[in-house]
């Protein structure tokens, strides 16, 4: 391709709606543009990097024996009350409507398709189990469409479902999976991991997500640092208490007066009491009940989506406003304890390491005061303990191996066992051997394709621009002439080493414009092109060119007759 033939939209400046590097890049390197919020245009450049990224995808799944299909973005709105996520799914759910006012969607993801689909395609327990995959666009209505195409309304999605006969089949599809997602975000050159995820409220317990290890990832990522555990915060635990009962008591249970002191750090500073021997409180509504207290240490952060799992808690979590509690306890938050607090009819859970202190401090349900040196059992019987809380770096790995470290991390991709959940309301079941009809064990899998390539970016560029993985390059080598317009022996040597490269199959960009030299390199270094070639006459003359990676500083001379060896070389590595 030749730049004076391409639309190369490069830009200098940096937009002013950017905040991170690869939503800078993307636009100043002319890979998108933007049309509205969340909703990007594919530039020429950029729309051959996400057909690098989904050939990759595409020979990965077809190797495992996915097959490809298209399903219908526009969805009859009947399939979403069915599987009752028209209300569940919120706000993001994009609703249209037609002319004879009949309700439909904009796919956000494509269960409820593909479970009808398989409900009148699948007859026998033989045809199992399938997985099938889509690379097709999503929209999602969210909140904050944010970093470009990291957070979009419209993007792309690459979307497979499996469906088997039983756990077993569903469990066996799902490594499948796994291992073709290790090789795809490996090839892709992306440095990654998978991570435990949650698996929300549906079905099944087994989920990962894929996730590009970077600062600006909107995802907290837990490893252990000696053995291979690796979860979201949302589904990390630390290594359980040991000593479940807590330490005798020391000393006797003391009211004392804390006045004005409400948050967890001003009590800690005016009873010079660390926030690691407090017990905080928090109210949360309840399933049955509506209001249930949660305490956990002083220094701990409450993980909410462990809460929204616990039995007694109602999902979505939501916290208790001011107003109900005191209504219900005549006392403001910040003062309220266990103590006393069993009296009121609230159920309590406690923290598992909140569980275990002893002599502590904690609110004494009256208006500025807490106690000190309060224990469990004397003061407190303890009833519910569970896991609430965040992780925090240098607690010990669940598995007893090493300790926890902290990391942030891009979701890429995110798979799940999901169960019979969707194959039970579609009915999507086949016929066993002994005639019986069974519903599926589905699992699902997306990879967010257009996100992928802005989390590339994060981790592949310098101060010039971006520094392409080799696989994901738009171009493969820049073909970059001095004077192309004004040396006829420059031009002549330029085109005829272009068009001999193309016919060996190389992708190459022959920057012809009528621009200074300075421009063609720094453009050529902002989109990435991982090899360049400079053509020069002093070069000719002395039968040579020069190359450069985009990702070194030093540049080399090659030979006239050498220049296919040498490129078939660098271009393989
Ligand atoms: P997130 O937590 O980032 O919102 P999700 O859990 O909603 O992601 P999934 O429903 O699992 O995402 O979608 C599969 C993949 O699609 C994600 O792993 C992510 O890479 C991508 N994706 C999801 N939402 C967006 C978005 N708004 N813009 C771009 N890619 C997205
Ligand atoms: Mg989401």
């Amino acid at each position: 391709m030749r730049t004076s033939h391409y639309l190369l939209g490069t830009v200098k400046e940096n937009p002013n709606d950017a905040e991170l590097i690869s939503q800078k890049l993307m636009i100043r390197a002319g890979l998108i543009r933007k049309l509205s919020s969340g909703i990007f245009t594919w530039l020429p450049l950029g729309y051959r990097v996400l057909k690098k990224v989904e050939t990759i995808i595409r020979q990965e799944l077809d190797q495992i024996g996915s097959l490809e299909i298209q399903m219908p973005n526009v969805q009859p709105a009947e399939l979403w009350q069915t599987s009752d996520r028209w209300k569940k799914y919120g706000d993001e759910l994009l609703k249209i409507r037609d002319r004879a006012e009949r309700d439909f969607v904009f796919a956000p993801t494509h269960e409820e398709v593909i479970t009808t689909l398989m409900r009148n395609e699948l007859r026998s327990y033989k045809q199992l189990p399938i997985k099938v995959y889509q690379i097709h666009t999503k929209f999602r209505d969210e909140i904050r469409p944010r970093f470009g195409v990291m957070r979009a309304r419209e993007f792309i999605m690459k979307d497979a479902y499996s469906f088997a006969l039983d756990h077993q089949g569903m469990q066996q599809t799902y490594e499948q999976m796994f291992q073709a997602y290790q090789t795809i975000f490996t090839r892709l050159g992306l440095n990654f991991r998978a991570v435990e995820a949650d698996s929300g409220a549906i079905g099944g317990n087994t989920s990962h997500e894929f996730q590009v290890i970077a600062d600006v990832g909107e995802d907290t990522l837990v490893f252990s640092d000696s053995s291979d555990y690796a979860a979201n915060i949302e589904k990390a635990t630390a290594l359980a208490p040991t000593n479940c009962a807590s330490p005798d008591p020391n000393a006797k249970l003391e009211k004392i007066a804390t006045t004005n002191c409400k948050t967890i750090t001003e009590v800690s500073t005016f009873l010079k009491i660390p926030q690691r021997k407090m017990v905080k409180a928090l109210f949360v509504k309840g399933k049955e009940h509506e209001v249930v207290a949660l305490f956990l240490r002083g220094d701990h952060e409450l993980n909410e989506i462990k809460a929204e799992h616990h039995s007694l808690i109602a999902a979505p979590l939501e916290f208790v406003d001011e107003n109900v509690l005191m209504k219900k306890v005549n006392c403001p938050t910040g003062f309220l304890g266990p103590i006393a607090l069993q009296e009121k009819n609230i159920p309590i859970i406690i923290d598992r390491d909140a569980a275990i202190l002893a002599d502590f401090c904690c609110g004494a349900n009256e208006i500025d005061h807490h106690y000190i040196n309060a224990n469990w059992e004397r003061d407190y019987a303890l009833g519910e303990v569970a896991d609430l809380r965040n992780v925090v770096a240098g607690d010990a790995s669940p598995d007893g191996k090493g300790i926890l470290d902290i990391k942030r991390g891009i979701e890429v991709g995110h798979i799940f066992q999901l169960g019979d959940h969707y194959s039970k309301i579609f009915n999507t079941t086949v016929i066993d051997e002994h005639g019986k009809a069974i519903p599926l064990q589905m699992g699902c899998y997306g990879i967010g394709v257009s996100r992928v390539i802005a989390a590339a970016i994060e981790q592949h560029h310098d101060n010039r621009g971006i520094i392409w993985p080799a696989a994901m390059a738009p171009f493969s080598i820049a073909l970059i002439p001095m004077n192309y317009h004004k040396s006829h022996r420059v031009r002549e040597f330029a085109d005829q080493l272009y068009q001999e490269l193309l016919a060996a199959g190389f992708e190459i960009l022959l920057d012809d414009r009528r621009e200074r030299a300075g421009i063609l390199f720094a453009d050529m270094d902002l989109i990435g092109i991982p090899h360049r070639i400079i053509i020069g006459e002093r070069g000719i003359d002395a039968g040579i060119v020069e190359y450069k990676a985009r990702n070194a500083n030093n540049t080399q001379d090659i030979q006239r007759d050498e220049i296919f060896n040498f490129l078939s070389k660098v271009t393989l590595q």
